[in-house]
């Protein structure tokens, strides 16, 4: 999901929920990741956005602002556990991140933030996509909803009570199980 009007309130209420950090609890840096994402996929992106996990929100967002340059991705906090793989971590950089490379367009009279180049070059770079996103609705399944008209994925309240349950790892998973989720960020 790419947010991209600095005086809308998803960007004024993600800005308010990154100044109440969140102690990372993933076995990787999240920071980490998406350095590692820019410099290999996006060399035309000069400086790696900040990066952090905040208790608000869709699953994942950038805010973007072509006008002041200004980026920053923001996942959601059910994401920072320490069972939540890093290949998640790494399609979720990647997604974000073709949102500033590949912007929204009109495709037959409607906006769309994710446009088929989009798609395609996700395709093109995600080798983990589809395990991620088995990972993710195997896991989550009770606290996420598709949100179709936001293009995006809805955190549901109930998250914290459920945060400490366990997790099943990658090995575990069935993907073809999950072939017919969505798989928009
Ligand atoms: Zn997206």
């Amino acid at each position: 999901m790419i947010i991209c009007d600095p005086y809308s309130r998803e960007w004024k209420r993600l800005a308010k929920a990154r100044s109440q950090p969140c102690l990372p609890q993933t076995s990787f840096d999240l920071q980490e990741e998406l350095e590692n994402a820019r410099l290999r996929h996006f060399s035309q992106i000069n400086v790696s956005p900040h990066c952090c996990f905040v208790d608000y929100g869709h699953l994942a967002c950038i805010c973007s602002d072509r006008e002041t340059g200004f980026a920053g991705v923001y996942v959601h906090q059910i994401l920072n556990h320490p069972d939540t793989p890093r290949e998640v971590a790494a399609l979720i950089c990647k997604h974000e991140l073709l949102h500033v490379e590949i912007p929204p367009r009109e495709i037959d009279g409607k906006n769309t933030d994710h446009p088929p180049e989009f798609w395609d070059r996700e395709n093109a770079i995600c080798p983990e996509k589809r395990i991620a996103w088995a990972w993710i609705w195997e896991n989550l399944w009770s606290c996420i909803r598709v949100d179709k008209k936001r293009e995006g994925i809805t955190v549901l309240k109930q998250w914290k009570s459920r945060w400490d349950l366990p997790r099943i790892g990658l090995s575990e998973i069935d993907i073809a199980a999950y072939s017919d989720r969505g798989t928009v960020l």
